[in-house]
């Protein structure tokens, strides 16, 4: 995977209308990270601008560390055999982490400017809700844990962004609620980046697994793309002209919260009808502790219960069979609804219960069909990536490069401490 990322690049290979009012040297490296290696005269084509002017940059970005040359085959050979000098991203420079916290464990990765990783780490947790104080205590463990396994200095992390699932204002870094926080309206960002000393950006999980699609997958190419995640909740994010949509307060997109019927079943935000109300984990244990006849209910886990109801209803029992029908059911009309409202080229679906294919049925996207408006346009790519809980640390990790890469190349840089 590190040498794959080194050659292929990350983040998004095209960039977003307003990317033009960037700084050219900002345009200029994120045009290299991307393709990973490229030569100049590609880099002035793709960005339309002299190559006069990209050797300036380049030669700035080299000297102050940021880029460096290597020799590579040259691209759409012209038949003068010899290697083409390319430029790459400056590897093991700027070291960034990103974390995703949940209620099963938390992840960590280390990865440099580059976007490489370079170690990762898993820690399984008790459950229960955290203090701010244990949140410190965490984050700083497993920091010191990955560097530690890198023979990294700690202290010369430049950034962390951090992935919490709930309500949460990137902006400001205020979490407004989180299922695993133990108090309402914290302060998570600035209390965690005084205590660590660094940098700390924070996201809803949901957001950070689609910067993952966009920085590292299948997003990379896309302009307009959905990522809906079915875990304990129901998230989704949303990739608007190459860029990840947040609304006016970092709180739009809450589709677990998107009401699928009037006066409907209880949703753990307080109010009802909610699709998660029908589609999340608790939503199915809850249908489960009643359908299914089974010793010990009340004491197994979300997780046993999950398995315990998968293993009947492929084994034919009815009841079992139908929660998950009927929760793919509704599962569809949300996909549809989000099709008909944002007209998406493509709809991932991610998070770890995705084997659970009974919810991803045919049935379910040839329902989604039936309640899409008739426009004439194709259906929008549905994909199912069952990736584990590493994909949402490293899009925490986007994160973190994305704001560091805007703060030491972009407008502000000047005022920015270095
Ligand atoms: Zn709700």
């Amino acid at each position: 995977m590190n040498d794959e990322a080194e050659i292929i690049g990350c983040g998004p290979f095209l960039q977003s209308p307003d990317s033009a009012l960037r700084p050219l040297r900002q345009q200029v490296f994120e045009h290299v990270r991307a393709l990973g290696r490229v030569p100049r005269v590609q880099v002035a084509k793709d960005l339309r601008v002299s190559p006069a002017s990209v050797t300036t940059i380049t030669s700035e970005l080299i000297e102050t560390g940021f880029l460096e040359e290597v020799q590579a085959p040259r691209v759409g050979d012209s038949g003068r055999g010899r290697p083409a000098v390319a430029l790459q991203v400056r590897p093991g420079v700027h070291h960034v982490m990103g974390m995703k916290l949940s209620d099963i464990h938390h992840t960590a990765v280390l990865a440099d400017l580059s976007g490489r990783v370079i170690a990762t780490a898993s820690k399984p947790r008790e459950p229960g809700q955290l203090s701010v104080e244990a949140v410190g205590d965490v984050t700083e463990a497993l920091m010191r844990e990955v560097c530690g396994a890198a023979g990294v200095d700690a202290a010369s992390l430049r950034g962390l962004g951090l992935g919490v699932p709930g309500f949460v204002d990137a902006d400001t870094g205020l979490v407004r609620w989180s299922p695993i926080l133990d108090l309402r309206d914290t302060d998570l960002s600035p209390t965690l980046s005084q205590r660590l000393g660094l940098p700390v950006h924070i996201d809803n999980d949901a957001n950070l697994v689609t910067l993952a699609e966009l920085w590292f997958g299948a997003g990379r190419t896309m302009s307009n793309f959905a990522v809906v995640t079915i875990e304990h909740g129901v998230g989704m994010g949303f990739v608007m002209n190459h860029r990840l949509y947040r609304g006016a307060h970092g709180m739009g997109m809450e589709l677990g919260h998107m009401k699928v019927h009037l006066d409907g079943a209880l949703c753990r935000c307080g109010q009802r009808g909610c699709l998660e109300a029908y589609v999340a984990d608790y939503a199915l244990v809850r249908e489960a502790r009643t359908a299914l006849n089974l010793p010990d209910l009340e004491t197994r886990s979300v997780r046993v219960l999950l398995e315990s109801l998968f293993s009947q209803a492929k084994a034919g029992n009815p009841a079992a069979h139908s929660i998950f029908r009927r929760a793919g059911r509704y599962l569809s009309l949300a996909l549809a609804n989000v099709t008909n409202l944002f007209d998406p080229q493509l709809i991932i679906l991610s998070g770890e219960r995705m084997r659970y294919d009974y919810l991803y049925a045919e049935g379910t996207l040839t329902e989604m069909k039936t309640m899409m408006i008739e426009t004439g346009r194709a259906a929008p790519k549905v994909e199912i990536h069952a990736w584990g809980d590493m994909v949402w640390a490293r899009g925490a990790a986007a994160l973190a490069l994305e704001t560091l890469t805007e703060q030491m190349l972009g407008a502000g840089r000047e005022m920015a401490a270095q």
